[in-house]
Order: C-alpha cells, then sequence, then structure tokens
C-alpha cells in the first residue's frame, strides 16, 4: 500500500532555517533553493520533493506543481509480504539547509513513515563549484521487517523529438541508447516493467543488461545528469517511462541487500546535476568518476596480461549453428555444412581470405548435452576426433575457435532434444535446493530461457550455493586443454551478472543485493585461477557487454547494442567509458527482427555493423544455409539474408581499418566526442509495428591514443557520400587524411577550405576514411 499525503500534518511540521550568503541559499519559506553558476535547485520545504532544477533556463522538472514524493522504501516481512511507504506518509518532515565555507547542505528528516518506526534522513551535498548534487540516504528501521529497496527518481518533461521537442534521454542499457520517443517500446512485449520478480532479461538492471549507473536528459541548451556513484556494484534498477501525466519518469530503485538492521546508510551517493553538451558529456562524468572511484579494474589492454595475442588481430567472429536452423522447435538435424565439424572448413577459409582477416568460429548448438542445456555442455555433440581436427585445422590456418555455453542456471528437460533428461540427477542430488526462489519462498518460475515455450524445462541457479560453483567451475576445467579459445559460458548471464533470489537457505540476505555481484566475482576469480593454473588464454564472456564491476574477468563479450533499436538508437557510450579496457564483438544480434522489419530495410545490416564499428567492436557474421550471410541468428535464417558482397566489402574495408592503420584507435583509443559534422542524410528503419527510426547515413567515431587523434567516418552504403566539417584552423591544418588503412602512413592528402570555410570529406561505399591530427 502507498501512504497517503497528510498534507495538514506537513505544512504544520515542516520546519525551515533559512541560510542567506551570497545569495546562494535563498528560501521564500516554501522551498529552498540552492544557486550556483551550474544550476538553480529548488526544493519545496513541506514534501522535501525537488520543484525545480534548472540550468540556462532549461527546467528538468515536469509539473513543479504536482504533489510528488522524494523517495519511496519497499519492506518486506519473513512471509514475503511487501509494503511500499512513500515520503509524503511521515508524520513529520524537516527541511534545513546550512552553509559551509565551501558547499552548502541540506539535511531532511522524514520520520516515521505512515506511522511505523521507520525514519528516512536525506543529506544533500552541494558543492559551491560543482555542477552536480550529492544525495545520501539513511534509513533506521524498527519495523522488524527486511528494508529490500529505496526509489528514487525524477520526472522530466517530455519534450523529445516524438513530441515536437528537442530534446533526448540518454538510458545506460543496450551499451548505450539514445532515446527519441518514450512510447516506442510501449508497444510491444519489451515495455517498460518494475523492476521486481518476476520481471526479467532485457530491463533496467545494474550491474546486467544496464552496464552503467547513469542517464541523462538533454536539450541543446542544457542537461541534466542522474547518476550513482557506487563502486561496488550494488544492484539497482535504471528504467525511464512515460508519466501519465506527459512527462518522463528516470526511475533509480536502489537494492539495499536487504538489510533488517536498525540502521542502513546507502553505501554510495546518489549524484544530480546539470551539464551542456549531449551523451557524450554526460558519459564524461561518469567516466572521470568510474576511473578515479576506488575499485577493481583490469589494466588497460596494452599491459593486461591476460589477453592473448589474436585479441589484437581483430579476428571477425562467425556464428553458426551445428544442428538446427532456429533456437527452438526439435527440429534438431545437423546441418550437412557444417557437420561433421570439418565440413565447414572450406566455408571458413574463403571468408577468411574474402575478408582479408582471420575468423574466430563461435559455434552454436554444440553441445553434447543439448543446445542451450545449461549448465552441462562438454564434450561437443557427435564425432569428437573430427572435432579436434577442426580446431587443429583451424589453428593452423590462423583461424581460432570459440564456443557458446548457456550460463548458470539447470536443464531438467530440453525442448528442442526430448531425449536429454535430467529429472534424475535433478532428483538425486536434490538440486531444487540450488535454485533461485521466489518471494514467496517457492523456487522462482521466472528463469531466462526456461518454459514449455522456451529452450528448456528448468531454473536459473544461485551462485551463492557451493555446488553451483563448484559445477560451473568443473564444466569449464573440462572445456579447459582442448585448444578453445574463447567460451562465452555466461550466455543468459547478461551483463554478467546472476539473477535475484529470495531464499532463506542460501546463506545470502533474502532478495537482491550486492551478494550478488560478490559471489559472481568470486566464480570469475576461481574460473580466472583455473585457466591460468593451466597456462592457457582462454577468454571468458557473458551476453551483453559486461557490466563495468565484471569486466576485469569478462574480457571479449557478445554486445547487445542493437537491442537499442527497441527503445531508439545505439549510441557508443559503453565504448566511450571502457574501451580502453575491454574489446567486445558484435555479437550474434539474436531477435533483430523484433526491432527492425530486415526485409523491409535493405541496409539493416550495413547499419548494424557500422554501429559495432563505432562502438570499438570486433565485427561478426552470422551464417545460414550453404554458408551464406544471414541478416542476423533469429530471422528465418535458412531462407533470406542480405546482399552479401555489400555485407562482405563493408566488413573487411572496415576490419582492415582495426587491422591496418586505425589499430592504434580503435583498439586501444581512448573515445572522444567526434568533430560535427553535416552534408549526410537520414536512412530510414522500419519497425514491425509501423514506426519508423531514422539514422544518420554516416557515422563518426574518434579516438586519442597517446598524444594523437583519429576520426574514422563510416559510409555504410553502397555508394560514395560525401561530408563537411569546419574545424578550428589550429586542428584543420594538422589533419592528414588517408583513405586506406593499407595506405603508406606517408600518403595522406590535406584538407582544402571550400568558399563556405567548411572542408570536404569523399567516402567511398562501404568503407570508412581516416582523419589523423
Ligand atoms: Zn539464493
Amino acid at each position: 500500500m502507498r501512504g497517503t499525503p497528510k498534507l495538514s500534518v506537513l505544512f504544520l511540521c515542516a520546519f525551515l532555517i533559512i541560510v542567506t550568503v551570497e545569495g546562494l541559499t535563498m528560501s521564500n519559506g516554501d522551498e529552498v533553493v540552492i544557486e550556483n553558476k551550474y544550476y538553480r535547485m529548488a526544493i519545496d520545504s513541506a514534501s522535501g520533493k525537488i520543484k525545480s532544477f534548472t540550468r540556462n533556463g532549461e527546467e528538468f522538472i515536469y509539473s513543479p506543481e504536482e504533489q510528488r514524493e522524494l523517495f519511496k522504501i519497499r519492506l518486506r516481512d519473513e512471509s514475503g509480504i511487501q509494503m511500499d511507504l512513500s515520503s509524503n506518509s511521515a508524520e513529520s518532515i524537516k527541511v534545513e539547509s546550512e552553509k559551509l565555507n565551501d558547499k552548502t547542505m541540506i539535511n531532511m528528516e522524514f520520520s516515521k513513515l505512515q506511522g511505523l518506526p521507520l525514519s528516512v534522513t536525506v543529506q544533500v551535498i552541494c558543492p559551491t563549484e560543482d555542477a552536480l548534487t550529492y544525495w545520501r540516504f539513511k534509513v533506521i528501521n524498527e519495523t522488524g521487517k527486511w528494508l529490500e529497496h529505496i526509489d528514487f527518481s525524477v520526472v522530466v518533461p517530455d519534450e523529445l523529438p516524438a513530441k515536437g521537442g528537442d530534446a533526448l534521454l540518454f538510458w545506460p542499457g543496450s551499451e548505450g541508447t539514445i532515446v527519441e520517443d518514450v512510447n516506442l517500446r510501449e508497444k510491444f512485449w519489451f515495455k517498460w516493467q518494475p523492476i521486481e520478480h518476476p520481471a526479467m532479461g532485457w530491463i533496467g538492471l545494474y550491474p546486467g543488461p544496464a552496464q552503467m549507473q547513469f542517464m541523462a536528459y538533454y536539450t541543446p541548451r542544457a542537461g541534466l545528469y542522474f547518476s550513482a556513484h557506487d563502486p561496488y556494484g550494488n544492484p539497482k534498477g535504471i528504467e525511464f517511462h512515460p508519466h501519465s501525466g506527459g512527462g518522463i519518469y528516470l526511475d533509480f530503485r536502489l537494492f539495499t541487500g536487504p538489510v533488517c538492521e536498525r540502521e542502513f546508510e546507502l553505501p554510495y551517493d546518489m549524484v544530480l546535476g546539470t551539464f551542456e553538451g549531449d551523451w557524450h558529456d554526460a558519459g564524461e562524468i561518469y567516466r572521470k568518476w568510474w576511473e578515479g572511484a576506488d575499485l577493481y579494474k583490469p589494466p588497460k589492454l596494452k599491459h593486461n596480461p591476460n589477453i592473448p595475442e589474436w585479441y589484437f588481430e581483430s579476428p571477425i567472429v562467425v556464428m553458426y549453428p551445428i544442428k538446427g536452423t532456429r533456437d527452438l522447435g526439435v527440429e534438431m538435424t545437423p546441418n550437412p555444412e557444417y557437420y561433421p565439424y570439418t565440413n565447414a572448413l572450406p566455408i571458413i577459409q574463403k571468408l577468411s581470405e574474402q575478408l582479408e582477416s582471420p575468423i574466430l568460429v563461435l559455434l552454436m548448438h554444440w553441445e553434447g548435452s543439448a543446445p542451450w542445456a545449461p549448465p552441462y555442455v562438454w564434450p561437443p555433440y557427435g564425432d569428437f576426433e573430427d572435432f579436434c581436427k577442426f580446431r587443429d585445422e583451424l589453428h593452423k590456418s590462423g583461424n581460432l575457435l570459440g564456443l557458446y555455453a548457456s550460463g548458470v542456471a539447470y536443464t531438467i528437460k530440453s525442448n528442442t532434444d526430448p531425449s536429454y533428461d535430467m529429472s534424475k540427477e535433478f532428483e538425486e542430488k536434490r538440486v531444487i535446493q540450488y535454485v533461485t526462489y521466489a518471494p514467496d519462498g517457492k523456487p522462482a518460475e521466472n528463469g531466462v530461457c526456461a518454459g514449455p515455450h522456451a529452450q528448456r524445462i528448468g531454473y536459473d541457479l544461485c551462485p551463492s550455493n557451493e555446488w553451483v560453483k563448484e559445477v560451473v567451475v568443473n564444466e569449464i576445467k573440462k572445456i579447459l586443454g582442448n585448444g578453445v579459445d574463447y567460451l562465452q559460458f555466461f550466455d543468459q548471464n547478461l551483463g554478467g551478472a546472476c539473477y535475484r533470489c529470495y531464499a532463506k537457505h542460501h546463506g545470502h540476505p533474502p532478495g537482491p543485493g550486492r551478494w550478488q555481484t560478490e559471489v559472481m566475482k568470486d566464480l570469475y576469480r576461481r574460473i580466472l585461477e583455473e585457466i591460468s593454473s593451466k597456462d592457457s588464454k582462454m577468454l571468458i564472456g557473458c551476453e551483453a557487454n559486461p557490466a563495468d564491476v565484471f569486466i576485469p574477468y569478462l574480457l571479449f563479450n557478445d554486445s547487445r547494442n542493437y537491442l537499442a533499436f527497441a527503445m531508439g538508437k545505439p549510441v557508443p557510450a559503453y565504448g566511450y567509458v571502457y574501451h580502453e579496457y575491454v574489446n567486445n564483438f558484435m555479437g550474434n544480434q539474436n531477435g533483430t527482427w523484433f526491432f527492425i522489419d530486415e526485409e523491409k530495410c535493405p541496409y539493416n545490416l550495413l547499419v548494424r555493423i557500422a554501429v559495432s564499428f563505432v562502438q570499438g567492436d570486433m565485427l561478426s557474421l552470422n551464417l545460414r544455409q550453404g554458408g551464406k550471410i544471414a541478416w542476423e541468428w533469429s530471422s528465418a535464417p535458412w531462407d533470406k539474408g542480405p546482399n552479401e558482397e555489400e555485407v562482405i566489402t563493408l566488413v573487411r574495408n572496415l576490419n582492415n581499418w582495426r587491422r591496418g592503420l586505425g589499430k592504434n584507435y580503435l583498439v586501444f583509443g581512448r573515445m572522444e566526442m567526434p568533430l560535427s559534422y553535416t552534408g549526410d542524410k537520414l536512412i530510414p528503419l522500419y519497425t514491425p509495428r509501423g514506426d519508423v527510426i531514422h539514422v544518420r547515413s554516416v557515422f563518426a567515431c574518434q579516438w586519442r591514443y597517446e598524444s594523437t587523434t583519429a576520426l574514422f567516418f563510416v559510409n555504410y552504403l553502397p555508394y560514395e557520400q560525401k561530408v563537411y566539417i569546419s574545424p578550428s584552423e589550429e586542428v584543420r591544418s594538422k589533419i592528414k587524411v588517408y583513405n586506406s588503412p593499407k595506405s603508406d602512413i606517408n600518403d595522406y592528402s590535406r584538407l582544402t577550405v571550400n568558399l563556405n570555410g567548411s572542408s570536404e570529406i569523399v567516402i567511398p561505399p562501404l568503407s570508412a576514411v581516416m582523419l589523423e591530427w
């Protein structure tokens, strides 16, 4: 039940100390106002809600008159019943501000929410010379119930392009997404849902499919930055969704452990502030915090001893199924082009020649158990001797071998191969005790890819159980020593995380919390120890890029940046923040057809290849019948596909930049905001629901490496394009334009200046050019 605002009580009890120093902190009796050169923030002194947050005249709070709460709290009792409390239900609210030398502090006290013995203090630190404010939450809970989460959200105006405005929303899921229409995803199963049981999959969950902890809402005039600066990887929901009155919620749901101690202080700051610019500038605030935070980061790639040499050669990842043509259904007969395994060698050899690159073959449906039937995968399906020969021949020709698995879950019965039945072990080992549990104390039935219409009947496993960790490590030990270069063991552990669990018998607190992050880190540590003890450099990966806390362990992963088309457009924010530490790959693009009508959009795969290139990812291709290229893994792969020649040309040309003159930038570089450019056009992508998403016909990415900078313009279309730039004269005079990644270092041209002061760049079809200075 949500608390009802007791307005009269609030008004009488509101207490305010007014401090006025140099106009920084003011009050008109109803509100506390903090103002510095970066922002003006007004807090309602009766309710503590944020009434206004502005910069350069841009108001970031929708409908300031609306009666909103500052925060909400969820409690849960021993029987699993939840109770939601609003800050507005406090019996008394006190708002004070205090000016110190270099900052102002706002102290808010919310006593006895809904009359219960539960009080919350919120302290807001507002440094005078800072565009950010820092929010600290403390809960005194004498209810005897578990404190499960704190909700902290703001409602921004909806002035996105779909409403005729010029604002954009940045969301940190799918490796970075820009939203232009808040209703785009509301029309199908991808729609927003609260981050709570039983919601699973592609939701705004950090660490998980949301890999970073910041959102932004910005216009050409100013932007709002809303973030958690949490170095510990505490789970949190990070979401946006429409407000019924017309604004947009930016929600943080902060999972607390859960905890039942009397006193709980959120162990990190929530950060709300302003900036000027776009998502790069918001990303810069986050990158600066992340790099300076006291958390475990891997060395930069160049100095990371766990990286195998092949990584720096940017192999192209090629995926295909050994058996079956789809994820679901029981038609799992081996594909003669790909099985016996060695049958695929001529296809791989030909692709390697066409692409002028090593290939990392990444097999699907190869498991000796059944397709996507975790946790047991080894040995490979069928002819083991042929598998070994396939591996050896790949290695002899400079290619590589990778395998998909399915993460930390248990298959009782496979739906794709009815002969695979683990019911006996499930019963005998009482595996039910190790699965994830729902709030009602029963095994959670919402497992990933589990259910009568999914790949398997089974459960997600809770890796806080030693048995689970041992099974996972043991499975990986079986694969080690077999010459596998890459193992995507944690497919379906999106972003590298495990799933929430409310069990009371697993030794962790009953509900979502930091324990999830810690058990996964422990599991990854054990795996890396095994790998290094065998003098192996096999890399381990997950589905979607790993959230920042898992990067040290997961150094090559199946990017899901195209999922951004469900909500808007992908932007390379993950690459912006983390590229010096990890390169991922384009992934199997599974499910693109849910978001883009592939047959109606002939350039859609070219777009997705360019999206991955500017993210700094290695590129990939999915194969269908006869070694031909598919749109993606799941779209009628055996029937139709893209224009093969165009796709191969684009992938070859772009990857040659990664392997040639652009290598230092594209593999090791630090992303910068690219110079602005004009002259390209918009390419429409049609969704299956009749919406249109427009993307630029030329993409750009810019990287700093040591003391030089390179800007790549990518023309993914099959005809020549021109763009125009107007850099400062100092930059223009230094720029060297390279048209080929194989050019001699001295074989460049200089920019000329047009009558209107701009410089023209000509980009050949299905290609990129590099500007270096
Ligand atoms: Zn558990």
